[in-house]
């Protein structure tokens, strides 16, 4: 009995995709996580085995020789190499950036695909699937471009290469609706009548489409733009599995397309943004007022002073931020908060839904340098409890901890829920300079009265204020009759 490859291949894709199901499940739990990982690198395996053994199978039925398997073989060495390449020297920081670039691979990825199938498949008359083919040519197009430009876009603005404030121009949604009418009439067009200039035509508009999308939304909502991104990655990886009959591709491209907008709203509703809104390139999102707001003056305080203020307290919460991650302060953090401990000074954590550059990114950030997992709070955890805090550390933090987005409506943050820091008795932030967050908004919360700013890289800072905690602990001074009297709060 001969081995029918193409039934072997298609159990192969069929055992890949129940294990990448897996993978997504164990993913969800930081207990199972790890093993989540093995399902998806395992249902990849197979799934790369299965598709060199289909092109070889392919290549003998319709005699091409190895060419396929050789061009198979290049694309496998080049991408690998790139991609082990980068996945050694990428910064944790970086990270959402990368992301959105793999984005706009698997968006070119599609364009190709169904540029491929219409140049390949002509349309025969008779062929009564001709049109169901065209649509998914055009369809396909049609997401891949959006998401080739949107995710170039988001690539330049998480690199601030370009600026992330919203690009407003007039009658943008006006814009938006049009080109979606377009691709409308551009659809009915090509099914009817398949040409390239049609096909040309929805290119170009969904290339633009993405772009402006994508550059009309401002600084703070860019978390659910990655994720929405990577929805639309999924949905046009689907369209090119209907395309090449991969039903590997159909599943796959579900998974990430249904996992990434369900990410995306549940992000939405944690900075109380409207998901259509975001989806729809700030829908309804009016520009900020432009003129800068005087705030007054701000303090500062040394490490040495902070050290004391730390000593004196009884309840202390830490928000990190994306400058935690810069300065990569979480090991002294950790050890800071285990001097503060060991002193019977109560510490938490209060992690904002989108601090840093990615979702939980502070979470790994914190579980790296082993701080107990049972002191990290959500948000809306610990968000009540901080008018009875003694002192607030915002480590690295700027958007997250603005009380500019419950107090100014015309702020660009406007609406989402902040960790709201300001109740506590003292208030220290770390950071380099007065430079604002990645909004780009100024934070009012720097210039109030029981605010002090300590100046400097966040990880140096934090180990300046352990010294001094050893130093007092090494001189016998018990630290907490230096501190008492020194909170220079309200
Ligand atoms: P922000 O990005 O608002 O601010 C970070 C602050 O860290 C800056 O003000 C910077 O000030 C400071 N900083 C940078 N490097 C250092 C350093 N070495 N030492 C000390 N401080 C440093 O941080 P948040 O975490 O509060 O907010 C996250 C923002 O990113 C939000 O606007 C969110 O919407 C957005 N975002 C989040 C994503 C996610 O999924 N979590 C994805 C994409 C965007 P200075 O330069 O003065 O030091």
């Amino acid at each position: 009995m001969t081995m029918d490859v193409s039934s072997a291949a298609f159990a192969a894709y069929l055992v890949a995709s129940l294990l990448f199901i897996l993978s997504l499940a164990g993913l969800s739990r930081h207990e199972t996580a790890r093993t989540g990982v093995t399902y998806g690198v395992a249902g990849m395996v197979i799934a790369l085995v299965a598709t060199v053994a289909l092109v070889i199978d392919v290549s003998a039925d319709q005699g091409t020789g190895a060419l396929p398997l050789v061009l198979l073989v290049v694309a496998v060495i080049i991408g690998a190499s790139v991609g082990l390449w980068r996945a050694r020297v990428v910064e944790m920081t970086e990270m959402p950036e990368l992301i959105a670039l793999l984005h706009s691979f698997v968006g070119l990825a599609a364009v190709l695909v169904g540029w491929n199938g219409y140049l390949e498949h002509p349309r025969f008359a008779l062929d009564s699937l001709a049109n169901i083919h065209d649509a998914e040519v055009v369809i396909g197009v049609f997401i891949g471009a959006v998401t080739f430009t949107g995710s170039i876009v988001a690539n330049l603005k998480l690199s601030a290469r370009i600026k992330s404030a919203p690009l407003v121009l007039p009658g943008k949604n006006i814009i938006n609706l049009g080109a979606l009418a377009l691709f409308v009439v551009l659809t009915i067009g090509f099914v009817a009548t398949p040409g390239i200039s049609l096909l040309g035509a929805v290119t170009l508009v969904a290339l633009a489409l993405g772009w402006h999308l994508v550059a009309s939304i401002g600084g703070g909502d860019m978390p659910v733009v990655v994720s929405m991104l990577n929805s639309y990655s999924g949905w046009a990886a689907a369209a090119s599995g209907f395309m090449l009959d991969n039903n590997l591709l159909i599943v796959t491209g579900a998974l990430v397309g249904s996992s990434g907008a369900y990410l995306s709203f549940i992000m939405c509703q944690a900075m109380n943004r409207s998901f259509l809104s975001v989806i729809a390139g700030g829908f309804g999102i009016k520009a900020g007022p432009s003129e800068a707001i005087d705030y007054g003056e701000h303090r500062e305080i040394t490490a040495r002073d902070t050290a004391d203020l730390l000593a004196g307290a009884s309840s202390v919460v830490i928000t990190p931020g994306y400058g935690m991650a810069v300065a990569q302060a979480q090991y002294p953090v950790a050890e800071l908060t285990a001097r503060l401990r060991a002193r019977g000074i109560a510490v938490r954590f209060g992690i904002h839904p989108v601090a840093g550059r990615l979702p939980g990114h502070m979470n790994v950030l914190l579980a790296e340098a082993k701080v107990p997992y049972d002191i990290v709070f959500e948000m809306d955890e610990i968000n009540d409890d901080l008018g009875g805090v003694d002192v607030v550390l915002v480590i690295g933090a700027n958007d997250t901890v603005n009380p500019a987005a419950l107090d100014e409506p015309g702020s660009p943050i406007a609406g989402m829920p902040v960790l709201e820091v300001w109740k506590a008795r003292d208030v220290v932030v770390f950071k380099r300079s007065m430079a604002p967050g990645y909004a780009g908004v100024q934070n009012p919360l720097f210039f109030k009265d029981n605010t002090q700013m300590l100046f400097g890289d966040a990880k140096t800072r934090v180990e300046e204020i352990v010294r001094a905690l050893t130093a007092d602990e090494t001189v016998g001074l018990s630290g907490v009759g230096r501190g008492r009297g020194q909170g220079q709060g309200r």
